[in-house]
């Protein structure tokens, strides 16, 4: 076995068969005789990110560290691992001479080195930005929007406005968007707007001009969309998103026939916390599984009349399907309101006015 004189020293190895020519240390590859060269890599990436906290890394072949626990513990001394020792004597150059901070928990950069190869890589923390998004005009769908065979069609979608100028700000190489449910593509989604996050991956820049932002997804939607309270997340309050199920309230515009508009809001009255069963609407019954849901209608208000044509205030639990609530979807959801109030009911359009 060929040890290097780091090894060496640090187990006090005098085995005679420790001597030979090879060059390559049987236990460390040699890497700790190259803590100087890595340092000079790690400070040549770190000119490229903006962080302040790091941990070091050291990818080994699993068989050395077992020879290596063999000869420690043969030896009886307390001694560190060629592993452990690369990390804290690179980690501590760097705390030292660069003034970044170790850390274990959540560094925001990681710098590991494969031994096998002597290559390094980066990993980089992800950054959050969660706020409200505001949809001003009709036809932006939430997510990118392809068809089978027809690739991209119609404009951009809200994660796109929203999140690419996010990703740019932050240098990033990519991002996630993700939203607390979605209104349908020609539904307007107004008031305090619906909550949101972006999860921008391989940031090189940490912090980010939330005004001007802001001003960039409102410019490049044309006005479309628009941003509320836009602000840094940690995972805990994304995981906190993540399992939100919150309560809608839409307005829709509708125009009946067959029955005057008086009877309608005397119906509707008595309309207040009930359960409907809707099975998957026909129109998304192509992407999705068929399946019974149950939700609960919590208020229908008459926000107005006009002639033949009512606007209403429904209020509804997270994931009911407002507009098949509406038309009955062929009977696939009871009640309804088209059977309720013995009516032909047309929509003429839905926005949504509150998420939470
Ligand atoms: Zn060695």
């Amino acid at each position: 076995m060929f040890l290097c004189t780091r090894c060496k020293e640090r187990l006090s190895y005098s085995d005679s068969s420790s001597i030979g020519d090879k060059g390559v240390c049987d236990l460390c590859g040699n890497v700790l005789e190259r803590i100087d060269d890595y340092f000079e890599m790690f400070s040549e990436e770190a000119r490229h990110y903006d962080f302040s906290t790091f941990l070091i890394g050291l990818r080994t072949p699993r068989e050395n560290l077992l020879r290596e626990k063999e000869i420690i513990e043969k030896s009886g001394r307390n001694v560190k691992s060629y592993k452990e020792e690369f990390q804290v004597a690179l980690g501590s150059k760097i705390e030292r001479e660069l003034h970044y901070r170790a850390e274990f928990a959540k560094p925001e950069l990681t710098f590991i080195v494969n031994q096998e190869n002597m290559d390094y890589s980066l990993w980089i923390k992800p950054l959050f930005l969660r706020g409200r998004y505001v949809k001003k005009r009709r036809g932006i769908p939430q997510s990118p929007w392809i068809k089978p065979g027809k690739g991209k069609e119609m404009e951009r979608s809200i994660s796109e406005y929203i999140g690419q100028p996010i990703c740019d700000a932050l240098d990033g190489r990519d991002y996630n968007f993700f939203a607390s449910g979605r209104e349908d593509v020609d539904a307007l989604m107004l008031g305090t707007g619906r909550p949101f996050y972006v999860e921008v991956k391989n940031p090189k820049k940490r912090s980010v001009d939330i005004t001007k932002v802001s001003e960039e997804v409102q410019r490049k939607s044309g006005d479309g969309v628009e941003v509320l309270e836009l602000s840094p997340a940690d995972s805990v309050e994304i995981d906190h998103m993540k399992n939100l199920r919150l309560d809608k309230v839409y307005e829709v515009g509708i125009t009946i026939e067959g029955k005057d508009i008086g009877d309608i809001e005397e119906v509707l009255k008595n309309h207040t916390d009930f359960k409907i069963s809707q099975k998957t609407p026909l129109r998304v019954l192509n992407i999705r599984k068929d399946k019974v849901r149950d939700r609960t209608i919590r208020s229908i208000d008459v926000k107005s009349t006009s002639g033949k044509q009512l606007i209403l205030l429904i209020k509804a639990e997270a994931g009911t399907y407002i507009k098949e609530f509406i038309t009955g979807d062929n009977g696939r959801t009871v009640p309804n309101l088209k059977d309720e109030l013995d009516v032909n009911v047309k929509i003429d359009y839905l926005n949504v006015l509150e998420v939470k």
